[in-house]
This record gives C-alpha cells, sequence and structure tokens, in this order.
C-alpha cells in the first residue's frame, strides 16, 4: 500500500509545528476527526469503511498544550537543515559535520561549533583551526530558534512541509 512508509507533519490548531508522525498515523488522525489535512502527501490509507488520502501536513482538531524544550537536539539532519545542506567553508554540497574548533583541541560538540562540511574540505582542515588556514565561516554557527526547529533533524523531512516550517524547501531536501 502507497503512503505507509510516509512522513507526515503534524502542527497544532495554531498552526505551530508539533511533531512528525507516520503518514498512516496522520490519516488515522484525519479519519477520527482529531486532526484536518493541510497538504496532500502521496497513496491513501484503506480502511474497513472508507478510503482516505495520506497527508503530508496535518493540523490538530483542538490545541494540544506542549512542554517547552530548552535546545534542540543537535544531530546530522538538524545541522544540515540549518546550514542549508552547504559546506560552511567552500559553498559545496555538505556531506559530513565538522568541528571548527577540531574536539582534539578542546571544541565543544555544541551547535556554535558543529558544522556542515564538504568532504574535501573536512579532509583538508584535518585537525586544525580555522585561523591556521587561513578560512572563514559563511555563516557564524548559532543554536536554531522558533518552533519549526522541534521537527528537523529527527526523521526524514518532506519539501511539502516547508511552508509550514517557515524555512525554504531545499533545507528540507537532503543533501546529495
Ligand atoms: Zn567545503
Amino acid at each position: 500500500m502507497a503512503g505507509t512508509e510516509s512522513s507526515a507533519l503534524v502542527l497544532n490548531a495554531t498552526y505551530e509545528p508539533l511533531c512528525v508522525v507516520s503518514g498512516r498515523r496522520a490519516a488515522v488522525l484525519v479519519l477520527s476527526a482529531k486532526a484536518v489535512p493541510v497538504a496532500a502527501g502521496d497513496g491513501v490509507l484503506h480502511s474497513s469503511r472508507t478510503t482516505v488520502p495520506v497527508p503530508a501536513v496535518v493540523r490538530l482538531s483542538r490545541y494540544v498544550r506542549v512542554p517547552h524544550r530548552p535546545s534542540v537536539p543537535l544531530t546530522r539532519k538538524a545541522v544540515f537543515a540549518r546550514d542549508g545542506g552547504r559546506c560552511v567553508y567552500c559553498g559545496a554540497a555538505a556531506t559530513s559535520l565538522d568541528h571548527v574548533v577540531p574536539k582534539s583541541r578542546g571544541g565543544a560538540h555544541a551547535w556554535e561549533n558543529v558544522v556542515s562540511a564538504c568532504g574535501r574540505c573536512n579532509h583538508v582542515k584535518a585537525d586544525r583551526g580555522i585561523a591556521e588556514l587561513g578560512w572563514r565561516l559563511r555563516t557564524s554557527p548559532a543554536a536554531p530558534q522558533g518552533a519549526a526547529w522541534r521537527v528537523l533533524g529527527s526523521r526524514r523531512m518532506d519539501p511539502r512541509w516547508a511552508p509550514y516550517l517557515g524555512i525554504d524547501a531545499e533545507q528540507l531536501e537532503e543533501p546529495a
């Protein structure tokens, strides 16, 4: 059955991004009137009585209160999304994470020190700092802010979610 492998973005009643669930789970939320479809996904879900299109984005019918999450988990996908899937040193497609100040020199594994990088820059840089190489960062890394980041980095992401996350669709594409 098509659509069962897909993921769907769940928005709160206020359109605030909440979480990501399976496309099947999102369709069940729609079937049980707990959510309304906002953007169509791929495929359909067959239940005993009806057929419902699998949504890519749903919005909850009732507002749910969510506890504030103080910090965004530092994951490869989230860093790639923040950095636009590009190497912060040369702008090529990113393939790896790099510690700006190398861990071997006490650099932290933190949002302010972890960036996306291409394999070539990562290899050339090795255990050196950027000052030694005369390199500059295209952007200064920082922890992402805002509700959109609650859903980034943990699962496969769909460019159709972008308008609801307030970011560019290309940031959700898997970097090559
Ligand atoms: Zn590079």
